[in-house]
């Protein structure tokens, strides 16, 4: 008789918070990793959005209504950058936790709207890795202790990327630090970094510029000697092929905007992706 209050009391422990990992979700790729590195084991993450993908456009599916409807917590980056976000939330009945992320971030604004690609600055990452580890404190104190330690030794790590991402740069003569992509997701990178960097198409994906429109970046282009064209990963590539034909600047290769890369490819952390977009930005930018 003895073994099954025993037995009832051992399923009930494994349900209860004791023991069941933290269920969270980022709405997107990169935040998911960050979101990983501080939670470590305790936490179970979702990325609603997947490596490679577009979040800009993204059309939820059903089973991210069913994931944010069980998630303890979502993470998500704010500054209209989720359009889709609001909606999937409030349509899922979720008791979760919202933490926007980009809470404390300074917006920047381009051409009157407000940029939402604010991880593209390492001191934004930091930013948001504060805000992960206060919001998984607040609804898991038990690991509270280990999630400050671990954000801790995390912004370390950003802290000595920037300082290597600033050396690199700095080596580079800021006449040459003009770069162009297919949209406009690196104006943080820009501001912290010095450099200039064009794009065909705003901060948001959805627009196509006119023919106008790409003829007189074209011009500008070639007027102030741009270096290098580049691929992004979320982006189709036929725009940056184009304008390389058009103006004889070479495509300089792929780099991350918005989204991580598959597991293979050189961006599969946020720490990952910052190395490689900077050190192909540096190589092309100097020859
Ligand atoms: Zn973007």
């Amino acid at each position: 008789m003895r073994i099954l209050p025993l037995f009832l009391s051992l399923v009930l422990l494994g349900q209860g918070s004791a023991l069941a990992k933290t269920k969270v979700v980022a709405s997107f790729s990169i935040l998911a990793d960050m979101v990983q590195e501080v939670a470590g084991d305790n936490a179970e993450v979702t990325s609603i959005v997947g490596p490679d993908a577009d979040a800009h456009l993204y059309m939820p599916k059903a089973g991210d209504a069913i994931a944010v409807a069980e998630a303890d917590i979502v993470f998500v980056n704010g500054l209209g950058f989720e359009t889709w976000v609001a909606d999937l939330i409030s349509n899922s009945g979720t008791n979760a936790t919202i933490v926007t992320v980009t809470d404390k971030v300074t917006p920047l604004l381009v051409e009157g709207e407000v940029d939402p690609h604010a991880w593209n600055n390492i001191d934004n990452g930091i930013l948001y890795v504060q805000a992960i580890a206060a919001g998984l404190s607040d609804i898991d104190p038990n690991n509270a202790s280990s999630y400050k330690a671990r954000a801790a030794s995390y912004i370390e790590k950003l802290e000595a990327l920037d300082t290597k991402a600033r050396k690199a740069i700095s080596a580079v003569p800021v006449e040459k630090r003009i770069v162009v992509t297919a949209h406009d997701a690196f104006g943080y990178l820009a501001n912290a970094y010095d450099m200039t960097f064009l794009a065909p198409v705003g901060i948001d994906t959805e627009a196509e510029p006119s023919a106008k429109e790409l003829a007189a970046l074209i011009d500008n282009l070639k007027e102030v000697n741009a270096r290098a064209v580049f691929v992004e990963n979320i982006t189709n590539s036929a725009l940056i092929d184009q304008i390389s034909a058009e103006t004889g600047i070479e495509v300089g290769g792929r780099i991350y905007s918005d989204a991580l890369s598959v597991q293979g490819s050189p961006a599969t952390s946020y720490v990952a992706m910052f190395e490689h977009n900077v050190s192909l930005l540096v190589q092309k930018l100097s020859q």
